[in-house]
């Protein structure tokens, strides 16, 4: 064949090609452009001459967002973000136009996005800047599993100091831990959790059972009290509030006599989203009101420890009627738990294992808190997340626990302050 020929035919295939509708991408993997520079062979850049703004990708990164914030904008837990919504350069799309290049996926995919940040945005606003005093002070963040309301801050954080919107990307991402968390403690499938369901959290009706962390913080309390009945439905008032079973609500005002800083703040919002997790696991339910109190506030004083600084704080002000700042022990439960076991005086399973979580005083929760950490350290947290199940399916505690871990509610106290006495410090720091 002659040059002219290959050549001929060589449109031809790609003409046919074309035709049959092979997307671009596929051909030019196929047959690189002998005018492109080795740098930019990558699938979905189109032949053309070489642009240092954008490797020829047709957008470029926006330069709109301060030091550090692009990153946490572009990360695996952030799927919306209010304060990149409001870039005046991006709108959302975090990235900007190249105007030396044309590419048209790319820039759809930038307008899509930019669109459904848009969207997204004056969704969250319409429904909560009528409720809040400063509307302008409130942010919106979405991460795969919560929707997050939040205004908190500036806040010490380690020993940086981290204003609203730093601060809320942090609890966006320790919401995401803590649930990734809880789901690898008790091995759950992600099926033992409900669909998300389609519509937006807010205009989904009570019954429907929707997987979904709706979490509003709030720097002012009055923020809190104008939104907590709101979104819970519930007349309580108070720093936290909160909405389990199908619908998980937590809603919360910064009390700065109940919670410092920071860190009470994270304990706080780990303890009152177990507690949500737990209810909205299959088959949702919330056994704390169904005489199972020690379950409740057991596990989620569990992930308290285990999460925060292995010491044990929050009391669910709203259920319990503890003095602000006042805890047992100092927060070291194990080490006040071994001492009692070691005195003999543990309280005794049977006397509180039918109790709801508001008949449960401070040493009760701490035996709680002992109890699951007991049950998840000797038989696992499968077998715990088995027990739970039963509970929530109103099998009687004595038939959940013998079916689940071979023992019953009469054999519990040897065994578990056998345990204690090998495993808890007797000692401070140990
Ligand atoms: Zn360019
Ligand atoms: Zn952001
Ligand atoms: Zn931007
Ligand atoms: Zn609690």
């Amino acid at each position: 064949m002659t040059a002219a020929v290959m050549r001929l035919l060589t449109a031809l295939s790609l003409f046919l090609l074309l035709a049959l509708g092979v997307d671009d991408a596929m051909l030019r993997a196929q047959e690189p452009d002998p005018v492109d520079p080795p740098e930019v062979v990558e699938g979905e850049i189109p032949p053309g001459p070489p642009c240092r703004t954008c490797s020829r990708r047709g957008v470029k990164e926006c330069s709109g967002h301060g030091r550090g914030l692009l990153e946490l904008e572009q990360s695996p837990t952030t799927v919306q973000c209010s304060f990149a919504a409001e870039c005046r350069k991006c709108g959302g799309a975090l990235v900007v136009d190249c105007n030396r290049c044309e590419h048209e996926l790319a820039e759809q995919a930038a307008a899509a996005r930019r669109e459904l940040a848009q969207e997204w945005l004056a969704a969250r606003k319409a429904r909560f800047d009528k409720m809040v005093d400063e509307p302008s002070e409130v942010g919106y963040l979405r991460t795969p599993h919560a929707e997050l309301v939040f205004s908190l801050g500036p806040l010490t954080v380690g020993r940086s100091k981290m204003g609203t919107h730093e601060l809320m990307h942090l609890y966006g991402q320790r919401i995401e831990d803590l649930r990734q968390r809880f789901v690898e403690v008790f091995e759950l499938r992600e099926d033992e959790f409900p669909p998300e369901p389609e519509t937006p959290p807010e205009a989904n009706d009570e019954n429907t059972a929707d997987p979904r962390l709706r979490i509003h913080m709030f720097a002012e309390l009055k923020d809190q009290n104008a939104v907590a009945p709101q979104v819970t439905g519930i007349g309580t008032r108070g720093p936290s509030v909160k909405l389990m079973g199908t619908t998980l609500v937590w809603s919360m005002g910064h009390d700065k006599k109940l919670m410092r800083g920071d860190e009470d703040v994270w304990r706080s919002m780990v303890h009152n989203l177990s507690h949500l997790l737990m209810s909205g696991a299959e088959p949702v339910a919330w056994i704390g009101n169904r005489a199972h109190g020690w379950v409740d506030e057991g596990v989620a004083h569990w992930f308290e420890y285990h999460l925060v600084d292995e010491r044990c704080a929050n009391f669910c002000f709203e259920e319990v009627g503890v003095a602000p700042g006042s805890n047992w022990k100092n927060g070291e439960w194990k080490l006040g738990i071994r001492q009692i076991a070691e005195q003999g005086a543990l309280m005794s399973f049977v006397d509180l294992m039918d109790k709801n979580s508001d008949q449960l005083d401070m040493i009760a929760h701490a035996h709680a808190f002992a109890w699951v950490d007991f049950l998840i350290a000797t038989q696992g947290g499968r077998k715990f997340a088995d027990f739970l199940q039963r509970l929530k399916k109103q099998e009687a505690t004595r038939d959940a626990m013998q079916a689940t871990f071979g023992f019953g509610p009469l054999q519990f106290d040897e065994r578990f302050s056998t345990w204690v006495k090998e495993t808890y410090p007797l000692q401070k720091g140990r």
